[in-house]
């Protein structure tokens, strides 16, 4: 066979209303492409509605269709591992369950990855259905986070993307359990390229991440790909130095010229709760990494999958299907572990 393999990877945690309007969109995009042998893989983040069963239906009408449930939900970037971990052959292309990502683009990336590129990842020239506070916030964390962070992180660019076979593979040896992906993807490095695209509105229900979720994704990326914040508080607390020492020296003189009638509750008071609230700060910030330390240090497992069903398409063209795990109808198998 030499066709190259490309396989779509969907984490998807209740898009029952998308999946059914994406899918025939993907497939008769795969299907154009008769170069090359297109495969689709969904990831059921642990939804509580139909997505598991319309993923069934599917995956009954469609050979190309494998399926992978998590134990339980487990984030869209754990989810998007647990996929991209199965993806044994060829290259992966990222995609959004609820349409925002046009799977109509994919042939622009395959034609990128043709000419050598191993990061084909598209960057949001438009983001329709997204109100202004969602797009500020964003442009200002990629502000934030490409002045703090050594690795390059391109802006605007989300999980819609290709990799190459050579980027997946160095992708899966980054096992840390706090995944920042699109950190993760700058990491890896290689040939990137970007591909302008406008972001569509969702097919259908409502987007998972809300302000604070957001907020504590942006924490997510700079404590993952930045120690600045530690060192801020060694630079507060030189600051901090050098005023209380000119506040010393000032103390000293106006006791000495002009006597020391003991009064200055309010400066102490000022000065009690101002080094205080700064301690707290810093200390804060120590447990902000001490914790995400404390998380890598147990060594659990990424994800646990609940089910496994491989394509049909692999098992009936040749005898030598690769899928590591098989069929495992209600038993939890250890994910993660095994790059
Ligand atoms: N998603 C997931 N697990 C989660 C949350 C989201 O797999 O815990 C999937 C979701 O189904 C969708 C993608 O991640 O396919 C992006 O989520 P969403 O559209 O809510 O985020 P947004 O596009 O607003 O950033
Ligand atoms: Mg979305």
């Amino acid at each position: 066979m030499s066709q190259e393999r490309l396989t779509v990877v969907i984490a998807a945690k209740n898009e029952a209303a998308s999946l059914p309007k994406l899918h025939p969109r993907i497939a008769a995009v795969l299907r154009r492409l008769d170069d090359i042998d297109g495969r689709v893989l969904y990831v059921d983040d642990g939804s509580t509605d139909d997505t598991w069963a319309q993923m069934q239906r599917i995956a009954r009408n469609d050979p190309t269709v494998s399926l992978l449930r998590l134990s339980r939900n487990f984030g869209k970037e754990l989810a998007l591992t647990a996929g991209l971990d199965r993806v044994e052959h060829g290259a992966a292309m990222i995609l959004d369950a609820d349409g925002q990502d046009p799977p109509e683009l994919i042939p622009q990336f395959v034609a990128q990855w043709r000419e050598g590129h191993d990061d084909v990842h598209g960057t949001r020239i438009q983001r329709d259905g997204e109100g202004w506070l969602k797009r500020a916030t964003a442009a200002a964390f990629y502000r934030v986070i490409g002045r703090l962070s050594k690795t390059p992180i391109p802006a605007d660019t989300g999980d819609y993307r290709l990799l190459s076979p050579r980027a997946l593979a160095a992708l899966r040896q980054l096992r840390e359990r706090h995944r920042f992906m699109k950190g993760l993807f700058g990491w890896v490095g290689f040939n990137q390229v970007s591909i302008p695209y406008r972001r569509e509105a969702r097919l259908a229900g409502s987007s998972n991440f809300g302000l604070w979720k957001l907020w504590n994704f942006a924490l997510e990326g700079i404590t993952s790909f930045s120690t600045a914040p530690l060192r801020v508080a060694t630079y507060l607390g030189v600051l901090t130095a050098l005023l209380a020492f000119a506040f010393a020296v000032w103390i000293v003189l106006k006791a000495l010229f002009w006597g020391d009638p003991v009064a200055g509750w309010p400066s102490m008071m000022v000065v009690i709760l101002f080094l205080g609230g700064v301690q707290l700060v810093a200390l804060g910030l120590i447990g902000e990494y001490l914790g995400r330390l404390y998380d890598e240090v147990k060594q659990r497992p990424l994800y646990l999958v609940d089910v496994w069903q491989p394509d049909a398409a692999g098992v009936s063209l040749s005898g030598i299907h690769t899928g590591k795990v098989g069929h495992a109808h209600g038993k939890a198998v250890v994910g993660g572990e095994d790059a």
